[in-house]
């Protein structure tokens, strides 16, 4: 018997990584002299942080993760 889910149960396809994610945003946080945040812009999450992780070879364990071009640019980068 096959299995269609990947170990750690993960359907299959791209790997799940956060960065890769249609809904991440890469943003300045608000504080002054702020470091980047990464938002959600998931209907069901927007405006939160990203769950994550944002770690080399981890994929997210997000259900609302889905593979694409990030929405949006960090200030600068367009
Ligand atoms: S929280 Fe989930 S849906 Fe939102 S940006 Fe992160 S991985 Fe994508």
């Amino acid at each position: 018997m096959t299995s269609h889910l990947r170990p750690g149960s993960l359907p299959p396809g791209p790997p799940r990584y956060a960065a890769r994610c249609r809904f991440v945003q890469v943003t300045l946080g608000s504080n002054p002299g702020g470091h980047l945040v990464n938002l959600c812009r998931h209907v069901v999450r927007d405006g939160m942080e990203c769950v994550g992780p944002f770690l080399d070879d981890t994929e997210t364990m997000c259900g609302l993760w889905e593979f694409g071009e990030r929405v949006h640019e960090p200030p600068g980068r367009g």
